[in-house]
């Protein structure tokens, strides 16, 4: 079957309450049309606002007393398949998860390899769940007789200013900055809310594998070149798509994969600054796969412009993971034009600990087991930040099974032989070129000078270099406090405004 070439829906809103209806009217950075749907339940109505691109209804799945919305995609449809009786209607991904809720309830959930975040109005419950890594971020605000939740923090925003929020504490669940009574739904985790007392219980789906595999070489870069090139096919699809291309061993082993099964040649694109780019690196790649390949170059002055932006979309309010963001995210605000699904090289460090450059495998292995365990929250991988331009975005890395592969390997296999994430390269040394698989890694930060950019910015505005790191943390605050809990549009937000807001804050405590 064709993956399709669009997710359904890319967000949601929904208002899951006892009783009537009662229509919310939200704001999303995704861009997209939206479409309100109304399902009365036997006890509950649930409304919901979607951002889709033309077929909001393959979003939406009901039967008898269950409803669902579900934003994003699935990746092992076909598995899921043969688990239901012949003749199954699940025609859609909404429709498959409704169908395996009807035979596993909330355990259906442990099933899914995806890259979504999902509603479920069931009886007198409402079940909230992102996929494994909770990709697509899911905030709720659960209160006695109503329960909400969004893909955006920013749409649930309205609701808690007009009732103030008589919501629920939920267990082991995020609090959000300054929306009191919003709370993140942890990943890999379902909340099972009872609507009409809004009390929500947790249970774990997925967890990072904690013990570590032991493979032979070969063994190892066979069993990650196929379940990576799984991953891959399954974000393809039938549709031509766009690989970001850095050039480094990440997005360049994803773009030849890609490149493997795409009828005619891949579409490749690098972003690169006036002061720095990799792009003789990128076009090595795209060379040798016979990408068309585009390359786009952003003034470093407009890359600080990006933070509103970078945080609006994310609403993170790590000033790392911003940091980070802010290339991408000038990437994707510059590729206009009919949206696209794009494939990434995002997240391989994270279970092979090559930002680390650490050769000592006991510390290898900590920084995997410490990454793993506070993923959660930062939203890096959201696909609201090409969302905010239409676009769809996703990770082949951290697809569950490669995910799950990659964090188990015996750190000997990721650092090896005197190269980091050895066992991807040498997976992928047989479909690029051997400079391409030996390059060292480089961020996406460095390679675009975006860190020192912003170090310099508040440098200037005198913060002494010791308190960099606070005042950057300060200035992603003070505009998530803007764009996401007031709402403004991140146009009307100013970088330079915030940094001093943060070096006058700085001095007031020295
Ligand atoms: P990195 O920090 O290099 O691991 O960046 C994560 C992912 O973002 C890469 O795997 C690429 O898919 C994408 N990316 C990073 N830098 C660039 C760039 N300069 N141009 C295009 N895509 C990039
Ligand atoms: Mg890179």
């Amino acid at each position: 079957m064709m993956a399709h070439t669009f997710p359904a829906a890319t967000g949601f809103l929904v208002s899951a309450q006892q009783g009537g209806d009662r229509a919310p009217g939200p704001v999303f950075a995704t861009r997209g049309a939206h479409e309100a749907v109304a399902e009365a339940l036997r006890t509950q109505t649930l409304n919901a606002v979607l951002v889709h691109s033309g077929s909001a209804e393959n979003a939406v799945a009901r039967s008898g007393d269950t409803a669902l919305v579900l934003a994003g995609e699935l990746y092992n449809r076909e598995d899921l398949f043969t688990l239901l009786p012949a003749g199954a209607d699940a025609r859609t991904d909404a429709q498959l998860l409704l169908a395996l809720l009807d035979v596993y309830d909330l355990h259906a959930f442990r099933l899914l390899n995806g890259r979504f975040a999902a509603a479920v109005a069931l009886g007198d419950r409402v079940l909230l769940a992102t996929d494994h890594a909770g990709s697509v971020p899911l905030y709720t605000l659960p209160a006695p007789g109503r329960v909400l939740a969004a893909t955006e923090i920013k749409a649930l925003v309205p609701a808690t200013a007009k009732a103030p929020p008589s919501g629920r504490p939920v267990a082991e669940a995020r609090r959000v900055r300054r929306v009191p009574g919003v709370h993140q739904v942890p990943a890999g985790t379902v909340l099972d809310i009872d609507v009409r007392t809004g009390t929500a219980v947790p249970t774990r789906i997925w967890t990072p594998p904690v013990s570590r595999r032991i493979l032979p070489e070969a063994d190892a870069t066979a069993v990650v070149r196929e379940t990576l090139a799984r991953a891959v096919r399954a974000r393809t699809g039938g549709s031509t798509p766009l690989v970001v291309l850095s050039g480094g061993i990440d997005s360049s082993g994803v773009a030849a994969l890609a490149a493997a099964h795409t009828h005619g040649p891949l579409d490749t694109l690098s972003m690169g600054t006036d002061t720095s780019d990799e792009f003789p690196e990128a076009r090595v790649v795209a060379t040798h796969l016979g990408s068309a390949h585009r390359e786009i170059t952003v003034p470093t002055a407009d890359l600080l412009g990006q933070l509103p932006y970078a945080i609006w979309a994310s609403e993170s309010v790590d000033a790392d993971i911003i940091e980070y963001l802010l290339p991408l995210t000038a990437l994707y605000r510059a590729l206009d034009g009919p949206a696209r699904r794009i494939l990434t090289g995002y997240g391989a460090d994270i279970p092979l600990a090559g930002m680390h450059r650490e050769d000592r495998l006991p510390q290898l292995d900590t920084a995997v087991a410490f990454d793993m365990a506070t993923f959660d929250g930062l939203n890096e991988m959201s696909p609201v930040l090409s969302g905010i331009q239409g676009h769809w975005s996703t990770h082949p890395y951290w697809d569950r099974d490669v995910l799950d592969l990659l964090v188990s390997l015996e750190a000997g296999l990721k650092r090896r032989h005197g190269r980091d994430k050895w066992v991807l390269r040498e997976a992928m040394s047989a479909l690029l070129p051997r400079e391409t698989v030996t390059r060292p890694k480089l961020g996406v930060h460095e390679g675009s000078g975006t860190t020192s950019s912003f170090s310099l910015l508040l440098s200037d505005a005198g913060v002494p270099d010791a308190d960099i790191h606070r005042a950057k943390s300060l200035v992603v605050r003070e505009i998530f406090d803007r764009v996401v809990v007031e709402g403004l549009p991140p146009a009307e937000v100013s970088t330079a405004d915030a940094v001093h807001q943060a070096a006058a804050r700085l001095k007031e405590t020295e």
